[in-house]
């Protein structure tokens, strides 16, 4: 049962919608959205995972953690072993020794940063990052980026921000990697013609379908952040305007805020409509008509939409339920809920940002429970009661699940995949329809008697 001291159940949030600049493609005004809060035992990876997507993107730079071989283990076994490469990620291991304070871990930390940084020239931004070991003997890692920035200029630039499974879920690792870069942009001197800025870590090849779509509509004035070369560091100021390309991004949206930035409310770019709408919030910002947005995106929304339509016999009418971990959750429930014609059940969320992801929201249906945070023992017996056909979930719940019979899907896969814009729409859907197909198949293949508690 749940009590009302770790429980609170937010009812009837209203979002108004010119106050939130809400488009015409909003379907309701007033919007009724029951939101299930817990605290308890969380099952989602920290935010030292972000290096594994962020490391391929800003080629200059290096992720040096410092924490245990625990956070080693992590992220190496999360980014795969390198054999071509040397890798940009690294972890200067505090032992039993610093953690009973017996050594100097600045010291250590200034000999492993010297040693690294001899031998790799190319490094131009090194991000110290903060650890679950790091917090509790309480190393100061602003002080010791300070400290090595002053030692290293010109040549280095030193970071830092906090990984730490304490401070950190997932996806949090980017924001507050991202925030960290934030104060290093240079200010632009205003009376500028305005400028798009696209924040948040793209694949290489999204970006570049972005980049022609954005000029085929008529904006030819952007960057994106994070840039490939950290030397590349778009300018914020007053003249900025920035679209979101992740939700999970809270912490880096108020700090391009306090630079001047101004953010444009959208939905964000999964699916067919989401991309849509994404577009047509930042073109409506520079004045680009919604009639145009359409006539450039028509032929790039009819092949996504019958992309997608391949994955509908699997999915249509099946039922949903989301565990939270990556804080895509909103989003990806919006698409599969109407481009795919699923029931959602359970949309749970690690935090919701309600400002950030209002226009998606406004699209869950009503009757779908919205959770965040999470009390892990609650939700797997929700989860099981309402026997969802397809459950969306982290790593470590995934094969408890399978081993029950129910068909699961690996969230982790949906950050490392490029899901983003019109040509990934239906590579999207198909993350969720292969599972389904692949549990279609194990049943036909099982004796009829063996086959209790398998969802197809
Ligand atoms: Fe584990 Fe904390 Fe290291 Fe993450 S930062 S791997 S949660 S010890």
């Amino acid at each position: 049962m749940n009590t009302p001291a770790d429980l609170i159940v937010e009812k009837e949030i209203k979002f108004d919608q010119k106050k939130n600049n809400l488009n015409s493609t909003s379907e309701n005004n007033s919007y009724k959205q029951e939101i299930l809060k817990e605290k308890g035992q969380r099952e989602v990876f920290c935010g030292l995972t972000g290096i594994v997507w962020l490391h391929r993107k800003i080629q200059d730079a290096f992720f040096l953690v410092v924490g245990s071989r625990t956070c080693a283990h992590l992220i190496q076994s999360a980014a795969g072993v390198m054999i071509f490469a040397e890798p940009r990620f690294a972890t200067a291991i505090i032992d039993e020794k610093d953690l009973a304070g017996l050594a100097d871990a600045n010291e250590e930390l200034d000999r492993v940063v010297s040693q690294l940084l001899s031998r790799r020239p190319d490094i131009k931004l090194l991000f110290l990052v903060g650890s679950c070991p790091s917090e509790v003997i309480k190393l100061d890692l602003s002080n010791a980026a300070e400290r090595l920035s002053k030692n290293y200029l010109p040549n280095v630039k030193v970071l830092n921000y906090s990984g730490s499974g304490i401070e950190t879920t997932f996806t949090q690792g980017e924001d507050a990697c991202l925030k960290s870069m934030v104060p290093e942009m240079q200010q632009s001197k205003g009376s500028k013609e305005k400028k798009l800025l696209i924040v948040g870590t793209l694949a290489d090849i999204i970006e570049d379908q972005f980049s022609r779509l954005f000029k085929k509509i008529g904006i030819e004035n952007f960057d994106f952040f994070p840039p490939r070369n950290s030397t590349d560091l778009p300018e914020v100021g007053k003249d900025s305007v920035f679209l979101l390309a992740q939700p999970f991004l809270a912490e880096t949206a108020t700090e391009l805020e306090k630079s001047g930035a101004k953010h444009i409310p959208a939905m964000f770019p999964f699916g067919v409509q989401g991309s849509y709408e994404w577009f047509l919030s930042a073109a409506k910002e520079f004045g680009v008509s919604e009639e145009k947005v359409t006539t450039v995106l028509n032929p790039y929304i009819s092949r996504a939409k019958h992309a997608v339509s391949k994955s509908l016999g699997l999915l249509e009418g099946k039922s949903v339920f989301f565990f939270p971990d990556s804080q895509l959750e909103v989003p990806l429930a919006r698409f599969l809920h109407h481009e795919l014609k699923m029931n959602l059940l359970e949309v749970g969320t690690p935090y919701l940002n309600k400002k950030l992801v209002a226009k998606e929201l406004f699209k869950i249906p009503n009757e779908t429970q919205i959770s965040e945070g999470q009390d892990v023992e609650r939700q797997l017996d929700r989860c099981i009661n309402k026997n969802p056909d397809l459950i969306v979930c982290g790593l470590g719940l995934a094969n408890p699940l399978e081993a029950q019979g129910f068909t699961t899907k690996w969230s982790i896969e949906l950050v490392f995949s490029p899901i983003h814009g019109f040509d990934q729409a239906g590579d999207l859907a198909e993350l969720f329809s292969r599972p389904m197909y692949r549990r279609k198949k194990i049943a036909a293949l099982k004796p009829k008697k063996e086959n209790f508690g398998v969802t197809q």
